[in-house]
């Protein structure tokens, strides 16, 4: 049984500290192993509106004070310093959950008055979506992928902990009818939760043509709930996928993208499956990421992180921000260590990083 695809994306060794040669004189953000970050993650808030199991406890975190987080003018400065100083073309805006930053529409009719314009994203919970789908395309917002673990409202209010599935529901149809194709659906399997709803969800997307991605769990959760046993490799994805389903590998090439695509019964329809942690792809990633507050973090991953408010805060030229950054990216690690003996969890959980 094929039970991956190999699409020839190099693998790096990992190293536990980057080889500390002198950074080469270069504008963009590269890293010592010939990497180039062109791919720019922006945590726009820590808050989240769900309690995703995987993600975080009942009871939520204690949030960013206020005054940590960067606001509309240094956030809108550091993306311009990227796409202009630094080779950046794609921002996502992501969080914790983006759409409870105030006035975000705003914020994204900024990045895209920028020149060199990105392309602009979001990943987002969906919820409240609905009505702003419009004002996000008109601001020009370019795509969308939405998190929807299961199309069962019961499973859905157990997993997120909020009974919200009409919401993503609604935001998914109304992402669409306001152009932002092609939709994207993110979704994460738990073990006795959602698993056998796979096929549904599946199903769904197909019948109204999102795109699915199912991401494995990572050990990104505050409360440090992951376990390896428990975690849902792709190949088991796979399987469950292929109880109702004929999945041959996708002639799309992968490229930088995380997803192993495959063509469901012969296409063309399509679903991806990021195996995050069983089959890394950090030899070919884009991404630099940038917190609520302002740090620079060259991998979820990273146990450790560059602070460029408070080089904002001091008055510091933007050639001075664009250095620091260059230096986060050349310290940047060979990958993510998850599968190497003595892994540990960075202390940021995902929803303060940025997903
Ligand atoms: N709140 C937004 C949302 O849920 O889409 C954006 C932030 S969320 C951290 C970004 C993505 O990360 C979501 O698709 C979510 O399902 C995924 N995610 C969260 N925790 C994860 C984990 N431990 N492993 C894998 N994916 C995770
Ligand atoms: Fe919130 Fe997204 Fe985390 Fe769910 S995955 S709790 S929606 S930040």
């Amino acid at each position: 049984m094929v039970t991956g695809v190999d699409l020839g994306i190099p693998r790096v060794p990992t190293a536990r500290t980057a080889p500390d040669r002198p950074r080469p004189a270069e504008p963009a953000l590269v890293d010592s192993f010939g990497r180039v970050a062109t791919d720019l993650r922006v945590s726009v808030t820590d808050r989240c509106n769900l309690r995703c199991t995987y993600c975080m406890p009942a009871e939520g975190l204690d949030w960013m004070p206020q005054q940590q987080v960067l606001t509309d003018d240094e956030l809108v400065r550091l993306v311009d310093i990227a796409v202009r100083l630094l080779g950046v073309t794609d921002v996502r805006l992501t969080g914790g959950e983006p759409l409870l930053r105030p006035h975000l529409e705003d914020l994204v009719a900024r990045m895209a008055a920028l020149t060199p314009r990105p392309r602009l994203a979001m990943t987002t919970n969906g919820v409240g979506f609905a009505k702003r789908a419009r004002a996000f395309a008109d601001a020009g917002l370019d795509r969308i992928n939405i998190s929807l673990d299961t199309i069962d409202p019961e499973t859905f209010a157990t997993m997120t902990r909020r009974d919200r599935l009409r919401h993503v529901l609604d935001a998914l149809a109304a992402a669409r009818d306001a152009g932002l194709e092609p939709v994207k659906i993110n979704a994460v399997l738990m073990r006795g939760l959602n698993d056998h709803q796979a096929t549904d969800l599946l199903r769904f997307a197909l019948d109204h043509g999102y795109h699915l991605r199912f991401i494995e769990q990572m050990p990104l959760d505050a409360q440090h709930g992951w376990s390896r046993a428990d975690m849902i490799t792709a190949d088991e994805i796979l399987a469950l996928l292929r109880t109702e389903f004929d999945l041959t590998p996708s002639p799309t090439r992968r490229g930088g993208a995380p997803a192993e695509r495959w063509l469901v019964n012969g296409g063309p329809g399509e679903v991806g499956i990021i195996p995050s942690v069983t089959r890394p792809f950090c030899a070919a990633c884009e991404r630099t990421r940038l917190t609520a507050d302002g740090a620079v973090r060259s991998c979820l991953f990273s146990t450790t992180e560059t602070d460029l408010r408070g080089l904002l805060r001091e008055g510091a030229d933007d050639e001075r921000i664009a250095d620091a950054w260059r230096d986060a990216m050349w310290g940047k690690l060979a990958g993510h260590e998850i599968n190497e003996a003595g892994f540990a969890q960075p202390i940021r959980p995902m929803s303060a990083i940025g997903g």
